[in-house]
């Protein structure tokens, strides 16, 4: 939009706003997807963590716990199987039980989801504003379960910038659900359309690869800038703040 200048003897047009730019490290991409634990947000309840232990409880009957599982990266699916397996039970008694333990996650974390306390990491807000005034495609790519991951959302005040998701419930890896983002891209913006995923994990750069889109690391969760950058990512930061500062003369 233009207005005329006001000084009184000019009427030059000059813009009345200026879209800020994207920042030119970030990887060009009509649509950019984000990992939601260590990446949009960080949560300090165990509404998540008490969820997956009572389907353990009351689906398979063990008092089972996720504690010692590398789970940062894993998606909801891996996570169960890695800590039930390793109590005894076999694959196939897992996967008879796991439809109704999922149905136990969702209700536990639907009746809970007042409890989580979920805190979004540095320069997201900025990020995810800046791309969708830039009316980039958003969507959010997680292991979580849908049900779980958008309760962390809302619970973070993100709800509202992403157009799409793709979850766990139905996909045991994350390479799956990286390729159900690009396959949902590909359907909204055409098949040559290109994807920029943005995670915390060597899981997030593995799958991003895997679907050979393009893919941002960053340090906000657990694993070290050195470590992410040993997984050749497009781009590695320590958080997404890190876009908006100057460089250092
Ligand atoms: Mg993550």
């Amino acid at each position: 939009m233009f207005t005329l200048e006001d000084d009184g003897n000019s009427d030059m047009l000059k813009p009345e706003t200026q879209a800020p730019a994207i920042p030119a490290m970030l990887p060009s991409a009509d649509a950019y997807v984000f990992d939601i634990d260590g990446t949009l947000l960080v949560t300090k309840d165990l509404v998540h963590w008490n969820a997956l232990r009572r389907a353990m409880l009351e689906v398979y009957e063990v008092d089972g716990t996720i504690a010692g599982i590398q789970y940062h990266g894993k998606t909801d699916l891996s996570i169960l199987r890695s800590a039930l397996v390793r109590t005894g039970l076999s694959h196939k008694q897992f996967e008879d039980g796991l439809p109704q333990a999922l149905d136990v996650v969702r209700r536990e974390v639907e009746r809970n989801h007042r409890s989580i306390e979920a805190t979004t990491c540095p320069g997201i807000v900025q990020l995810v504003g800046l791309l969708r005034s830039s009316q980039k495609l958003l969507g959010v790519a997680s292991g979580n379960l849908e049900r779980v991951g958008w309760r962390k959302v809302e619970a973070a005040g993100l709800d509202g910038f992403f157009s799409f998701g793709c979850f766990s419930d139905y996909c045991e890896t994350r390479s799956a659900i990286f390729r159900n983002a690009v396959a949902y891209v590909a359907e909204k913006c055409g098949a040559d359309a290109r994807v920029c995923f943005i995670g915390d994990t060597p899981a997030d750069v593995e799958a991003a690869r895997d679907s050979r889109a393009s893919v941002v690391a960053v340090a906000s969760g657990v694993f070290s800038v050195e470590e992410l950058r040993a997984c050749s990512p497009d781009l590695c930061l320590s958080c997404c703040e890190q876009l908006f500062k100057r460089p250092r003369a």
